[in-house]
């Protein structure tokens, strides 16, 4: 609250003398004092605390409820509240948007984000409300065990871009939603930077406590080649069994539980095939061919067919091509990456989070705990969106997509498409529907990974675009991932690339007026009996904000030395009060 002593100051638009140096002296001291959260005006401003602090409860959350950002501490929750409120109270649709570097905090933000809104809810069917609730936070478990991985920079790295889309009834009750990802970083699959981890899910498939480990052929102590030199820990252990319970409370079956991991192990198995040419120029498959081919559920002779040539549709007529070496190399590495790109989309689309909730009721419908609750018309008129959309750090969100864009480019043969649709894994062979299609029909090319990109991404921009945005910069503190540690030059480096300067001096204009307190306090003192005609407190700050709460004026700001007041209708008024 204004009132609670403050460390530094908790709106960067208070600050006395506004320099870069200054901004970063601020961010620091907050730091030091566990305050990560600092506002420009109504964005928020967060850093990376590298460890867990008690600011996230169900009282901190009481705390933020139905309260104007200024008048409580700065925090994410207040985000999510200004977001909700806009939504209800007039009815427009509203997003957050969160950027900063990798490892800034941005999911760890959607998270707080979700969790508050979730919390948010009125006591009206308050049971299919919690389910929806639980499928929006339990969705992140799943989406972070298949899309993030361990990187240099961050231990948990989303590997893909997600949009998150949530819908409400006019009540502001979560009643659906939406998750789009975009652009998987596939190659991580099969070439790994040292240091570096594959996704969380192949470290969990062979945690020790996955039956499906010793199913399809695996072991937990083995070293297997596409997961680098590590290995599963008992982290991934405790992992697997939240992403077990996740899949439970999404309604995922058994059998499309087993599927999604008997993908998961054929990728693994893939990496373990190797090829050498026999006399005749044959192609020798070693490794686990077996294990593997049962993995997928595709024929063997169909999976050595596959590696060792390809069909192409010349002038109308099929042609076959023999392999080389590295061709077969080569079609081993793209099935491995596109299978698992396909099925990370595939799981993504089935807790997606618009089909909600036709797929709840299609999966629960009959269930005693169940009762079914489809929007009225006027449900359905009065529904707002907020989303949630984690973009990359400015600075580098160039090489970062150019990056993607060359990694993602290897194109899948026709014949690999057929495979995976000819498996006995139905899940596979639903994630190839294209694999059906007539091998000579198919001679247009299919549009690239980098226009798919595009496409989706101006759909995103547009539908922003017709939203009301709030905005949330994550700053990482330092390059190691440790709670304390301050690395100056990093932190000055990412408040330049977010703009974070500019983007306090933009907000300064958009004060009405600034007055020093003596000034302030000479000028308005007669309007209360608490200042006039003298002030029994100590300073001039205390006693303008003795006035101001007496007059009952909160659309201000308490800097060092200044009174910062938002509109101009504050000030006439206050001159109005004094005239009379
Ligand atoms: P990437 O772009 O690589 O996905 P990111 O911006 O999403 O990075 P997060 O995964 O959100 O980064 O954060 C990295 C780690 O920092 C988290 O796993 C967590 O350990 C820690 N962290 C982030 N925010 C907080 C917070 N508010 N409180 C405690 N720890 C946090
Ligand atoms: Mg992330």
């Amino acid at each position: 609250m204004a009132t609670q002593p403050e460390v530094g100051v908790s709106d960067f638009v208070l600050l006395d003398n506004l320099t870069t140096d200054k901004f970063i002296e601020n961010l620091h001291l907050r730091f030091q004092h566990n305050k990560i959260y600092t506002y420009i005006g109504e964005v928020l401003v967060s850093v990376n605390p590298y460890k867990n602090l008690d600011i996230y409860n169900a009282q901190h959350m009481a705390q933020y409820r139905g309260r104007e950002m200024f008048e409580v501490p700065p925090h994410v929750y207040a985000v999510a509240d200004a977001c909700q409120r806009v939504l209800r109270q007039q009815g427009r649709d509203t997003c957050v948007l969160i950027s900063g570097e990798s490892g800034a905090g941005k999911t760890e933000a959607s998270k707080f984000i979700m969790k508050y809104i979730a919390a948010n809810t009125t006591q009206v069917h308050r049971e299919y409300i919690d389910r929806v609730k639980n499928v929006l936070i339990q969705s992140n478990s799943i989406l972070e065990t298949f899309g993030n991985a361990k990187t240099n920079r961050n231990d948990n790295s989303s590997r893909f871009g997600k949009y998150m889309d949530i819908h409400f009834d006019y009540k502001g009750d979560p009643v659906g939603g939406h998750i789009s990802n975009y652009l998987l970083e596939k190659s991580r699959v099969v070439s790994l930077q040292p240091g570096e981890r594959n996704f969380h899910s192949f470290y969990q498939l062979l945690s020790t406590n996955n039956p499906y480990t010793k199913k399809f052929g695996l072991s937990s102590t083995e070293v297997y080649k596409i997961l680098g030199s590590e290995r599963g820990t008992a982290h991934d252990s405790k992992l697997y069994s939240v992403t077990n319970s996740a899949f439970n409370a999404l309604g995922f079956t058994s059998t499309v539980v087993e599927n999604i991991w008997s993908i998961v192990a054929g990728v693994i198995l893939l990496g373990e095939l190797s090829f050498t040419e026999t006399g005749e120029g044959e192609l020798n498959i070693g490794g686990p061919l077996r294990a593997c081919v049962s993995a997928l559920g595709v024929s063997e002779t169909a999976l050595r067919e596959a590696f060792a040539c390809r069909v192409l549709a010349a002038g109308g007529e099929l042609v076959s091509k023999r392999h080389s070496l590295s061709d077969a190399h080569y079609t081993r590495l793209a099935l491995a990456k596109a299978a698992y790109d396909r099925l990370f989309s595939w799981i993504v689309q089935e807790i997606s989070d618009s089909q909600l909730l036709e797929a709840m009721d299609k999966r629960l419908n009959g269930h005693k705990h169940y009762t079914s609750r489809q929007l009225s018309p006027t449900d359905k008129k009065l529904k707002h969106s907020v989303d949630f959309r984690i973009t990359h750090y400015a600075g580098e969100v160039t090489y970062a997509i150019t990056g993607f864009m060359d990694k993602n480019k290897d194109s899948l043969w026709q014949d690999l498409k057929r495979l995976l649709h000819s498996s006995s894994n139905t899940s596979l062979a639903h994630m190839w529907p294209e694999g059906a299609t007539n091998i000579q029909k198919t001679s247009k090319r299919p549009p690239s990974a980098a226009t798919l990109f595009r496409n989706s991404m101006s759909a995103l921009v547009s539908g922003l675009q017709s939203k009301e945005p709030f905005y949330v910069r994550c700053v990482k503190p330092n390059p190691v991932q440790a709670p304390h540690a301050w690395d100056e030059q990093l932190v000055r480096h990412q408040v330049a690339y977010l703009g974070l300067v500019e983007n306090v001096r933009v907000r300064r204009a958009g004060f009405a007026s600034r007055q020093r307190y003596d000034r302030f306090l000479k000028r308005y003192k007669m309007l209360s009996q608490y200042t006039w005609p003298n002030f029994r407190g100590t300073s001039d700050r205390d006693a303008v904000m003795v006035l101001l709460r007496d007059l009952q004026i909160n659309d201000v700001q308490f800097g060092h030395t200044k009174l910062f007041i938002r509109s101009a209708q504050t000030v006439h008024a206050l001159e109005a009060a004094r005239a009379e």
